[in-house]
């Protein structure tokens, strides 16, 4: 018989804290579900990402009771996101086109992680910093134990009802489980694993307040936003090629290629990092297992992942825990979580990840961006039709 997992007696293991798990807890947790939290690093930590937080995240941490300390962490509010081509070609698009909450915010994942994990810690929920999953046991089909490393050489075993994968793009428990079970990864819509992110914090930038700049450039993209303290943040995704030629060095490809784009330049001729560059490859977009076991669910990147041009990933990491958690508290088996929530998954992000996955072609094909941002300097109308197709249909 399968048991019946969501009950508030049920003990619910998640396993990544960053936008999606801690939001997760933190939804389940004012339900008083049993919840324990397991992440690899200790919080605050630097992460890879570009910090663009859209204005559809705050009814989300207005729900998990963050938004004041959010907004009071010292972030910059972010009113236009502009676009430039390599030739130096313009086109904005207003934050106020997605919510009138008075722009997005560009904050450090530092704070922002930091924030909502001390929020699940003050609910009750349980939780294991410099832990990682390294495997997990199945009893029948159900996933019953994860075993965890800790950094200090310890171990440990972590029992559960419901497991929930927020580890991002690694899928840690999603590839545990589909290599257990001998299933075929879902493939489908991983056309690459040839991308590298960089990103580092900067200081002496020449950038207009309150606007986050995307540039294109031969094989990537970058984006630059002030975050906290005077400094900007600069995170870019560029083909693993690429990264091979300027010998996997940031600052080389950023003089020798993100500076042939005229604006960037301009913006960061003088910049210099005030910490190490941080790097990660990236690999495949789109829809991922959302289910790899019985009683294993898929939240965020781990669920699927959104190109990062549309600033929009961390809102889709907290829509996706969003849906995970009402499916939890509305149903009382496995299979009827995952029904819930693989239809309202599809009905949130399909047709934005469908939209995406055109668009990818010009972000990383300069002529094609040069096309495009020409095109949509013309007139309001395809701009807003277009970034809003990237976006909840709800706004
Ligand atoms: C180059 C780039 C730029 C981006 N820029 C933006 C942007 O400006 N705005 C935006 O909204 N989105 C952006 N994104 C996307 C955004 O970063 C993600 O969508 C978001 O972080 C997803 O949140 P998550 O909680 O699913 O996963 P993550 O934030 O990746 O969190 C996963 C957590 O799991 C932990 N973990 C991993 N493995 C284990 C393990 N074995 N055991 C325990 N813990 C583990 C990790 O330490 C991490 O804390 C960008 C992404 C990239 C690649």
């Amino acid at each position: 018989m399968k048991s019946q997992i969501p009950n508030p007696k049920s003990q619910i293991v998640i396993v990544g804290a960053g936008p999606a798990g801690t939001s997760l807890a933190i939804r389940l947790a004012q339900e008083n579900y049993k919840v324990c939290l397991i992440e690899r690093e200790r919080f605050p930590r630097q992460k890879l990402c570009g910090e663009f937080i859209s204005p559809e995240c705050f009814r989300h941490f207005r729900e998990l009771g963050v938004f004041e300390e959010m907004l009071a962490a010292g972030g910059e509010r972010i009113v236009e996101t502009a676009f430039y081509a390599a030739s130096g070609k313009r086109v904005g698009v207003p934050s106020k086109w997605f919510n009138d909450e008075g722009g997005a915010l560009s904050l450090s994942r530092a704070e922002m992680d930091f924030r909502l994990l001390e929020r699940a810690k003050s609910l009750g929920v349980e939780i294991l910093e410099e832990f990682s999953v390294v495997n997990l046991s199945y009893e029948k089909d159900e996933i019953r134990l994860v075993n965890l490393r800790a950094r200090d050489g310890g171990a440990k075993e972590v029992f559960a009802d419901l497991f929930v994968d927020a580890t991002g793009r690694a899928r840690v428990l999603g590839k545990l489980a589909e290599k257990q079970k001998f299933q075929i990864p879902n493939t489908k819509s991983q056309i690459s694993n040839r991308l590298v992110g960089f990103k580092t914090h900067l200081e002496n930038v020449s950038l207009e307040r309150g606007v986050c700049e995307i540039y294109f450039f031969r094989g990537g993209y970058g984006g630059l936003s002030y975050v906290e303290n005077g400094l900007a943040n600069f995170c870019f995704l560029v083909r693993a090629g690429v990264v091979r030629e300027f010998s996997s060095d940031a600052e080389q490809i950023i003089e020798n290629l993100i500076f042939q784009n005229k604006r960037a330049a301009e913006t960061l001729a003088r910049a210099r990092p005030v910490r190490d560059w941080l790097a990660v490859s990236v690999d495949g977009f789109g829809e991922k297992n959302l289910r790899a076991a019985e009683n294993l669910f898929a939240v965020g990147d781990a669920g699927a992942f959104i190109d990062p041009f549309t600033g929009s990933g961390m809102l889709m990491a907290l829509e996706s825990a969003e849906i995970l958690a009402a499916a939890v508290i509305e149903n009382s088996s496995a299979e009827t979580i995952a029904e819930k929530y693989k239809t309202e998954h599809t009905r949130r992000f399909g047709r934005r990840l469908f939209v995406c996955s055109l668009l990818r072609r010009a972000a990383f094909a300069p002529a094609l961006a040069q096309i495009l941002i020409s095109a949509l300097s013309v007139g309001n109308t395809p701009r807003k039709f277009l970034a809003r197709a990237t976006r909840p249909r709800e706004v």
